[in-house]
């Protein structure tokens, strides 16, 4: 498979994967110049993809998706409750929505293509948010962000990937410094909001697999973290369990290389 983050953060994801005979986008949070731009940047078509694999219906998440499926033609996956609102939200932004949704169960894994797809369902404050893993036969990636805490079955989940891609958004203390009003440090710091660098590192550290070979920490936010201190706290972690993965920080503003795996 070969992976790569387009872009990741609270303005916008979406994460490029090749793998089973199939491309695909994770998410299409980024406006859908920027992502025909990024496509092209890192020598990718936009036309012919796949699918694209939606994880829930925040706007970080979808931004590109309704110009993009209009301009290319892509097949949309989602659950049925994220299907529903992001039909909703295009409407009421104007926008036509994707044509036709391919709809799955969360927790059904489904073929596409060679992959194997599993939606895997997370706690954050939306009406059916997933992370995925994707398995080729050969490798299993991991997609996960915007997961509120990390629930048994997210750490099942986590626990037999090769790569990941995992969310650390924040850095608690700059959290609660940060001067935003107490109920948005609530949300985010909450168990269906962001998992802080703490929670990713305490996830690695309880779970990841001894054949983890890719780490991407995804989904920082830009004025309560800095990539040096999610870096540092995913080292520590990564170390004292004996796990020396290819460790990279994703962001917003361009894209990472590609990750083989
Ligand atoms: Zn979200
Ligand atoms: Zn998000």
């Amino acid at each position: 498979m070969r992976i790569c983050v387009l872009a990741s953060g609270s303005k916008g994801n979406a994460t490029y994967v090749e793998g089973g005979g199939v491309r695909l986008l994770i998410d299409a949070g980024i406006s859908c110049r920027d992502l025909e731009k990024r496509l092209a940047a890192v020598g990718e078509s936009p036309d012919g993809l796949d699918g694209i694999l939606i994880t829930h219906e925040h706007i970080d998440h979808v931004r590109g998706l309704a110009r993009f499926v209009d301009r290319h033609g892509t097949p949309v996956f989602a659950n049925e409750g994220t299907a529903a609102v992001v039909e909703r939200q295009c409407r009421l932004e104007g926008k036509s929505p994707p044509p036709d949704f391919t709809l799955f169960e969360s927790r059904v894994p489904f073929a596409l293509g060679g992959l194997t797809v599993t939606p895997v369902r997370t706690s954050h404050d939306t009406a059916e948010p997933v992370a995925y893993t994707l398995d080729d036969g050969a490798a299993r990636l991991g997609y996960f962000t915007d997961l509120g805490f990390v629930s048994g079955e997210v750490a099942a989940a986590l626990a037999a990937c090769d790569a990941l891609v995992l969310e650390s958004n924040h850095d608690l203390t700059m959290l609660r410094e940060s001067g935003r009003p107490f109920a948005l440090i609530s949300r985010i710091a909450g168990d269906s909001g962001h998992l802080s660098n703490d929670q990713a590192c305490e996830a690695i550290a309880r779970c990841a697999s001894p054949n983890l070979r890719a780490l991407v920490l995804a989904h920082l936010s830009e004025e309560c973290n800095q990539p040096a201190v999610a870096r540092a706290c995913m080292a520590r972690a990564l170390k004292a369990r004996g796990l020396a993965p290819a460790l990279a920080v994703a962001e917003q503003s361009v894209p990472l290389p590609f990750l083989e795996v």
